[in-house]
């Protein structure tokens, strides 16, 4: 497997990652300080929405979902590796819409990889989005580097809005330094409205005086709202 660990331009590492671990062996240090390199089992059903109202932080990394689609009914019905095959292969983007869709609903981590492709080379940007959302979803550590790689450097400002909203969603504090300078030099408002708003969520203090800042000169009044907002959010957990 690939090394998940990003350059310092947050493109994704090329080395091969060693055995038992994502990362390299430049990377290796990367992977001691993610937060969690294999999936918290997800607690189901009517507990985890109980812990869920009851423990935020705790169910932190089991993102709702309540989106609904009509996917085809085959494509349900058909197996993990066989949606990963449609979500890379089938000629149609409204199948790989769809593949993608079934994957975030299904949460297996088995999709990462095949996610982080489809984000990276997929020719449609709804589907770069969506498969953004499912990777979002799996919630693990191993998806924020995806993540945080097309914040960076996707085209699309739909895309990026999709992975501001699922790092701030996610709420790990690795990911604050990159919301921060997206929140600084995007030119789309909504990827900075989202990015002002997923640093409220993550809530790391070192942003106070980029907020701060930010909630005085953005260009669009709803960013420079979201920017204080957050301070707020920011300021209740001191
Ligand atoms: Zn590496």
């Amino acid at each position: 497997m690939r090394c998940h660990g990003l350059t310092s331009d947050r493109h994704r590492c090329s080395r091969d990652a060693q055995a038992a671990t994502n990362f390299c062996a430049e990377h290796q240090p990367q992977a001691q300080t993610e937060p969690r390199a294999e999936p918290a089992p997800a607690p189901r059903g009517g507990i985890a929405r109980l812990l869920e109202r009851l423990q935020p932080a705790l169910a932190r990394n089991v993102v709702p979902d309540d989106a609904n689609f009509a996917v085809p009914r085959w494509l349900n019905k058909s197996s993990t590796p066989q949606v990963i095959e449609r979500v890379l292969n089938d000629p149609s983007c409204m199948i790989r819409w769809s593949a993608a869709f079934v994957l975030r609903k299904r949460r297996d981590p088995a999709a990462i990889e095949p996610l982080w492709r489809v984000l990276q080379n997929d020719p449609v940007s709804f589907v770069r989005q969506q498969a953004a959302v499912a990777l979002g979803k799996i919630g693990t550590a191993a998806v924020l580097t995806p993540l945080i790689e097309a914040l960076w450097h996707d085209q699309d400002a739909g895309v990026r809005q999709a992975c501001a909203i699922a790092l701030g969603n996610l709420g790990y504090a690795i990911a604050t330094k990159d919301l921060a300078e997206t929140l600084n030099r995007d030119y789309a408002i909504f990827v900075r409205w989202d990015c002002a708003l997923a640093l409220g969520q993550v809530g790391d203090f070192s942003v106070e005086r980029l907020l701060e800042e930010r909630a005085e000169q953005d260009q669009s009044q709803v960013v420079r709202g979201a920017c204080r907002e957050s301070l707020e959010e920011i300021r209740k957990r001191k």
